[in-house]
């Protein structure tokens, strides 16, 4: 059986979250401390750990995950810019231990972060 996690329970509807967009494979849900005017989460509903885990053989499934968040972005109007980041690791700031894109925007964003 998959791993579970704080994503997996937002999935199976276990941890309300306010879902932004959903399909059989990816789930993407504003963040509940958000970063910016729009932060939101995009997830893989596979529950790859991090970055660091990923096996070679999800590489296509990274790849559609960005085709997601592009088209979310759109969506969402972040058409002037925005930022696509993904922590990896203690000092990466990974808290959660599930791989996740954070896409922010909707205002200046600052260069470089801490
Ligand atoms: P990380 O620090 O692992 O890159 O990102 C984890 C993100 O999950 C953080 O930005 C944090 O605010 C968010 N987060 C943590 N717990 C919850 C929750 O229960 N619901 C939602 N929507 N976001 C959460």
């Amino acid at each position: 059986m998959d791993r579970q996690t704080l994503f997996t329970k937002i999935a199976a509807r276990e941890i309300p979250a306010d879902i932004v967009y959903e399909d059989d494979r990816f789930l993407a849900f504003r963040d509940i401390a958000p970063q910016a005017p729009t932060h939101v989460l995009v997830i893989p509903k596979k529950p790859i750990e991090s970055l660091e885990t990923l096996d070679d053989a999800d590489a296509k499934l990274v790849g559609e995950l960005f085709v997601v968040v592009r088209d979310l972005a759109r969506q969402l109007g972040l058409g002037n810019g925005y930022r696509v980041v993904v922590n990896c690791g203690e000092e990466g700031g990974q808290t959660v231990d599930h791989l996740h894109f954070h896409l922010l925007g909707g205002k200046p964003l600052k260069w470089p972060p801490g």
